[in-house]
């Protein structure tokens, strides 16, 4: 993990981080517990809020949250490698330098048969072993039933024709530390005061810094998909980060009270200070004018059914009073919690022609 606050960091982006931390600090010490209950959030949407000023705000305090700044920057050292080809793709093994002292490796995969300036899909995975599960590469026979559950996204993005980008994500897989589980890294960074969701959001946005580097690469079709863990990060990477035209968020779209503030997860994923700030389906508008499909699972048992289609009902008010309602889509498979190709793939394809 990256200490936080080390004298490596760029004098503007420390004063951005001490900036998100006192205001944290300020609004935590200010909060009734009134004010903490489920929907008494400060920057709700609420019907008649002009959007983009409601966005501005929210999307400034969740940068806060996420210790992510507004705009990336540094030295990218974007990397680019032959690995192999099959008769349908090519494959290279790419990196990059998110920021000092955090290298991200990745795949890019790219359909032989289309001709570019190729749409990309950033690939995110969830709670694994690391991203080969993206490529497809199963270890053991639990990995095999992990891939079964549609979890080989850059595999199904690149069959669609998309070039995929896969990145393994911190503290997961090729990213982990000997003897340290993402449960403890995430503490870590949590005492560090910068939570590894933000962390893994920010190398998202340097991710995109890549495609922009590539020529193959459509830099204005950006999208991100992941399910579970990996779905948190697309959600509020497409909060932030306004170069995604398109998330898919897959098992972990939900009202926070459905979810996280019910059903024990990971430390990774937890925002200190988010909930009286916004709910998820509150931040779910900061997508809109771009696109957001939600895909759940029906016995999803990390996120209620009830939460995600009540979110998804809350969001696309948000997404109406921008003037784009169809733009949030919600799909829903009949099982547990897992990505569901099947039903997913042909509305990433409609929305993705509307571009
Ligand atoms: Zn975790």
């Amino acid at each position: 993990m990256t200490p936080m606050l080390r004298p490596a960091l760029r004098p503007t982006r420390r004063r951005f981080i001490q900036a998100g931390l006192v205001a944290g600090g300020l609004a935590a010490a200010g909060s009734r517990a009134a004010d903490l209950a489920p929907g008494r959030a400060a920057l709700a949407f609420r019907p008649g809020l002009p959007v983009p000023g409601w966005q501005a705000e929210l999307r400034a305090r969740l940068r806060q949250v996420l210790g992510v700044p507004e705009r990336t920057g540094g030295p990218l050292q974007p990397r680019v490698d032959p690995h192999r080809e099959t008769a349908d793709y090519t494959m290279h093994r790419i990196g990059f330098t998110a920021e000092p002292g955090e290298e991200v490796p990745g795949w890019l995969l790219q359909p032989k048969a289309a001709r570019g300036p190729l749409p990309v899909m950033i690939c995110l995975q969830g709670h694994s072993p690391g991203m080969h599960i993206s490529i497809g590469e199963a270890r053991n026979e639990a990995e095999r039933k992990s891939i079964a559950g549609g979890r080989d996204l850059a595999l199904q993005a690149v069959a669609q024709g998309w070039a995929a980008l896969v990145i393994e994500q911190r503290a997961f897989g090729e990213r982990a530390k000997p003897g340290v589980k993402c449960n403890d890294a995430a503490l870590f960074a949590l005492h560090q005061g910068r939570p590894l969701t933000g962390q893994r959001v920010f190398d998202v946005m340097r991710a995109i810094d890549f495609v922009a580097t590539q020529p193959g690469l459509d830099a204005n079709r950006i999208g991100c998909i992941g399910n579970s863990t990996g779905g948190t990060v697309s959600f509020y990477a497409a909060c932030v980060e306004p170069r995604i035209a398109l998330a898919v968020v897959s098992c972990s779209f939900c009202t926070f009270e459905d979810s996280w503030l019910s059903i024990p997860h990971c430390a990774c994923g937890y925002l200190p200070g988010i909930v009286p700030v916004a709910d998820m389906p509150d931040l779910a508008g900061l997508v809109a004018p771009r696109r957001l499909l939600i895909v759940a699972g029906r016995e999803d048992n990390l996120a209620r059914i009830a939460g995600v289609e009540r979110g998804y009902r809350h969001a696309r008010e948000i997404f109406a009073a921008a003037g784009v309602a169809d733009r949030v889509r919600l799909v829903v498979g009949e099982g547990g919690h897992q990505f569901y190709p099947r039903e997913a793939w042909p509305v990433i394809g409609e929305m993705a022609r509307e571009w």
